[in-house]
């Protein structure tokens, strides 16, 4: 088994560094929060006193933090230099596609292998193991981090060159965020149209309408399969966190050139929605800001 430093145990780092410890790696981890130090330490790591301590003899260093400007100032002011050059470097962490494709250069350029590995799945796919790593890196580098992965997920997919990975995850919650939206609407003119929304799903779900969030994920209760809808929309994949990764989608089509008007408007409605203090809430609770005077059908 191997030594491994992890750094950022949130809410989904702490999940993924007690599936390392628990797999027999040895794990050295590092936290800013020294109560999530100390929840680490409980479940498996070994604190370290700082990140340059977790590094050093490490064979892989894990990043989960919150965005890019974290995981920079952490590569460039300690794994570069603390780290052996022999390990590689895995930023599992949401961020900007520029940022994943530089920190890649740099890293390549001080004699490291590093990948962006960010995930799918919220804290209870952290904890359980069942997160979706989409990686970006060179064939090499996706070989080195696949063991790793593979004991925190159920699904390992390499998406191609640095920054691949965050380029995959931000296209797809953009489509995540924009279709929600849409089934959520479809919803409102569905009951102001008379429609029962069991049959409406039933009918839906199994017609061109179909997609993850109208089928998987319906956003009203007591609709479909059980999902956060039915547990007042807590739980499941903050609004917030959405807002994140659409901005990091309006921000990479901005850079590219691409011409994104769905996300752009998802993205903006998710803005109003964790304004008005959605943010907490799962992302299909916006249902009630789309229509105000939307009622949700009485749970059967
Ligand atoms: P979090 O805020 O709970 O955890 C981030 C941790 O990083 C915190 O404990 C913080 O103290 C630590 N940290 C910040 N700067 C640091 C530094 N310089 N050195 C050491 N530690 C530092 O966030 P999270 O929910 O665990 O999310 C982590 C990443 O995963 C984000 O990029 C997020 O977008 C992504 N993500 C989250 C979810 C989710 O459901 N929470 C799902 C998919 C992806």
């Amino acid at each position: 088994m191997s030594k491994v430093a992890f750094i950022g145990l949130g809410n989904m780092g702490g999940g993924m560094a007690a599936n390392l410890a628990k797999a027999g790696h040895e794990v050295r981890a590092f936290d800013l929060s020294q109560d999530a130090l100390d929840r680490a330490a409980g479940r498996g790591a070994t604190a370290a006193a700082d990140a340059a301590e977790a590094c050093a003899e490490a064979e892989a260093v894990i990043t989960m933090l919150p965005a890019g400007k974290h995981v920079a100032d952490v590569c460039r002011k300690t794994v570069f230099t603390a780290a052996p050059k022999t390990a590689i470097l895995i930023d599992c962490s949401t961020i900007d596609v520029e940022t994943a494709r530089t920190l890649g250069n740099e890293a390549a350029f001080a004699g490291f292998t590093m990948v962006d590995a960010p995930v799918s799945g919220g804290i209870a796919a952290a904890e359980g193991g069942t997160l979706t790593f989409m990686v970006g890196g060179s064939a090499e580098g996706f070989e080195r981090a696949r063991p790793f992965l593979e004991q925190m997920g159920k699904a390992v997919i390499h998406a191609g060159e640095p920054g691949a990975g965050q380029a995959a995850k931000i296209c797809n919650n953009m489509l995540l965020g924009a279709t929600m939206i849409a089934t959520c609407e479809t919803f409102a003119l569905a009951q102001k149209l008379g429609l029962n929304l069991q049959t409406f799903y039933d009918i839906s779900s199994k017609a061109s309408g179909q997609s993850w969030s109208m089928t998987s994920y319906c956003p009203v209760p007591g609709v479909g399969p059980e999902t956060p809808a039915d547990r007042g929309y807590e739980g499941g994949f903050a609004a917030a966190l959405m807002l994140k990764d659409l901005k990091l989608a309006k921000e990479a089509a901005e850079t590219s050139g691409a011409y994104t008007p769905m996300g752009g408007e998802a993205e903006e409605l998710y803005e109003r929605f964790v304004q008005r203090g959605g943010g907490t809430k799962d992302f299909s609770g916006i249902i009630k800001m789309i229509d105000d005077s939307w009622v949700p059908p009485e749970r059967k």
